[in-house]
């Protein structure tokens, strides 16, 4: 049985299983079997992590976070977990392959994923026009026209914080009113270079290698018009990954889980969860990567509090059951 194992393989993950495998605690770390490293696989140029003057590609930086964890001592295994049993002195994981492993402690880092338009180009662009996030990438646009997709909340902070960079902002949005606060809206509304695309919906994408414009049509009247523009930000929500914790983790109303204040623990006691998977604001990397560090320093102090007898059966050999 072993002290820790942690599900997920992105910033928090990875973050979480350094601190618990410098703890000398050799956590066992879930990656999933196809999405291994997380979200910043699927993008290029990272500016905005410390310690990187120059930038450094989001598959690199990934592979920097499972070189440290794996130097220090973490068991990465590649696949994904399929059940949970959190309840108890003794948390149960089931994985793909059909093994099960024990621990005594669970930190759950799945993430979260931004939900897409769906369309044709959206993949193959990400990362060279087409985005999700503001705050990641608004930097690259600077005197450029964009536009950001959505009508809530996020959507209208997203236009404004762009409107920094962006010499034009369009916001494309499928119906004739907002779902944004009177006070967000207001403040897009009130923004010159912020021109609203009532009742459109965004269908195309074009661009080789980069994103040079998109194709929308009026749900109205169906006409079509071709938008010249360099980047696309798609803000119409995220989803946490949180379906391998329903009915045990309590959730909060926007789907994030539950933790107790600044703290990752949540309703579960010896079940802590980090990263994008609780935060529904502010999403980043660097986060998510402190995120991690609170759960394994949470799970180091609920393991020093436990009875010898108990933490005794967690230094068995750490094998799949
Ligand atoms: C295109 C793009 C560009 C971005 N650019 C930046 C940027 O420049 N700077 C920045 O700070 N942030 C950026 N972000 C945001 C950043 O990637 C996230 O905030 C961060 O990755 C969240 O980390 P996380 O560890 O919480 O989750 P994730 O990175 O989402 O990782 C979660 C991991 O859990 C795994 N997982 C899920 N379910 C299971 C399961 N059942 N079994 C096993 N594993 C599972 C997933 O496969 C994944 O590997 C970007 C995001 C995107 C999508």
């Amino acid at each position: 049985m072993r002290h820790v194992i942690i599900i997920g393989s992105g910033p928090a993950g990875y973050t979480a299983a350094i601190y618990a495998a410098r703890a000398s605690l050799k956590p066992l770390l879930i990656a999933s079997s196809v999405e291994a490293g997380g979200e910043l696989m699927k993008t290029t140029e990272v500016e905005n992590y410390p310690g990187f003057a120059e930038g450094i590609q989001g598959p690199e930086l990934m592979a920097q976070m499972l070189a440290q964890a794996e130097k220090f001592g973490t068991e990465v295994v590649y696949d994904d977990v399929v059940k949970l049993e959190l309840e108890g002195d003794v948390k149960r994981v089931h994985l793909g392959n059909g093994d099960v492993h024990e621990a005594l402690t669970v930190i759950f880092a799945t993430g979260s994923a931004y939900r897409k338009l769906g369309i044709e180009d959206e993949t193959r662009l990400s990362g060279h026009g087409v985005s999700w996030c503001a705050t990641c990438d608004g930097f690259f646009f600077r005197q450029k026209t964009i536009a950001v997709v959505g009508g809530g909340d996020s959507a209208m902070e997203e236009a404004t914080f762009l409107t920094k960079f962006a010499d034009k902002v369009y916001v494309v949005h499928r119906k004739d009113e907002l779902r944004a606060s009177k006070a967000m809206q207001e403040r897009a509304f009130a923004d010159p270079k912020i021109e609203f695309l009532w009742n459109n919906e965004v269908k195309h994408i074009y661009g080789d290698e980069l994103v040079t414009g998109i194709g929308i049509v009026n749900t109205v009247d169906g006409s079509e018009r071709t938008i010249d523009l360099s980047g696309l930000f798609v803000a119409i929500g995220a989803d946490p990954r949180t379906h391998l914790v329903h009915g045990q983790l309590e959730l909060n109303p926007d789907g994030t889980v539950k933790v107790d204040g600044r703290s990752s623990r949540t309703n579960i006691p010896g079940v802590f969860a980090a990263g994008d998977v609780i935060d529904p604001t502010y999403r980043q990397a660097v986060t998510a990567a402190g995120s991690g560090t609170v759960a394994a320093l949470d799970a180091e102090h609920y393991l020093a509090a436990l009875p010898k007898e108990t933490l005794a059966r967690a230094t068995a050999e750490p094998a799949a059951v």
